[in-house]
């Protein structure tokens, strides 16, 4: 089934106590029983510290990023189960500025997605197009190219286990957020991908968020569209009040 999610993505902001102090004031103000999911993804440091503090709340906890590879001889990188044992459930890959600075490839986010299946994680899987990719009307080819790549070799049993976050690239961080209407009609895309790769049994149970300079201003309008499930924050997601106010309008 498509789950409402709100997902907070700090990248590389808040010390660990700051990220403590921000993950308490989100766990003390959430409701019991909501139906919205909500997950944090505070910095690899911060992971144990906050577990800690949201340990008797409902929020899940996320890391950014993961490397592709199970432990071993990898000087300098994290392991899915070093971030399980943490109490992890939720793990961000493919995100746009991984793709960008770090070089990050559909074939390594396919064997990270694999990975984190194969450990009982959730994927937060981001593809998204870039400003010129949309003027020049490859937004198809571009988010295509990216599921097929990120979804090969997972059977449909798994594949209903993904969630998907699509972000313009261009709405990241700028302050520009697609209007309710493109969002919906290119997460609508999405799904119908999504169907063609598996089958609408599949498409219909995948959760895919929206995620671009979602704010408390314009989180109403996203959120009420049919095919969007809820949103990957990432500024507004260090202010407790504005991501508590997107929580909220999730609910409603
Ligand atoms: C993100 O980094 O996933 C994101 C959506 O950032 P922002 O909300 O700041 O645009």
């Amino acid at each position: 089934m498509r789950e409402k999610i709100i997902a907070g993505n700090w990248k590389m902001n808040l010390t660990v106590s700051q990220s403590v102090k921000l993950a308490s004031e989100i766990a003390a103000s959430l409701k019991e029983d909501m139906k919205t999911k909500v997950v944090i993804a505070p910095t690899y440091l911060a992971t144990a510290a906050v577990a800690e503090v949201i340990k008797k709340s409902s929020i899940y906890l996320a890391v950014q990023d993961i490397d592709p590879n199970n432990d071993g001889a990898y000087t300098g990188k994290i392991s899915i189960s070093m971030v399980k044992d943490l109490g992890v459930s939720h793990i961000i890959i493919g995100h746009s500025e991984q793709r960008e600075h770090y070089r990050e490839t559909d074939e390594n986010v396919n064997l990270k997605l694999k990975n984190i299946i194969d450990a009982g994680l959730s994927p937060i899987l981001c593809i998204g197009e870039t400003l010129s990719q949309r003027e020049n009307r490859e937004i198809q080819n571009v988010l295509t190219k990216q599921l097929v790549g990120a979804y090969r070799g997972l059977p449909q049993s798994l594949a209903v286990r993904t969630v998907i976050a699509y972000e313009p690239v261009w709405a990241i961080g700028t302050g520009v957020t697609a209007t309710d209407e493109q969002a919906q009609e290119t997460i609508k895309l999405v799904r119908s991908t999504v169907s063609s790769l598996y089958d609408q049994e599949t498409a219909d149970k995948v959760s895919i968020l929206y995620g671009g300079s979602m704010k408390p201003a314009n989180a109403g309008g996203l959120l009420t569209m049919r095919d969007i499930d809820g949103g990957l924050i990432g500024g507004a997601s260090l202010d407790a009040k504005s991501f508590l106010e997107i929580i909220k309008t999730a609910e409603q």
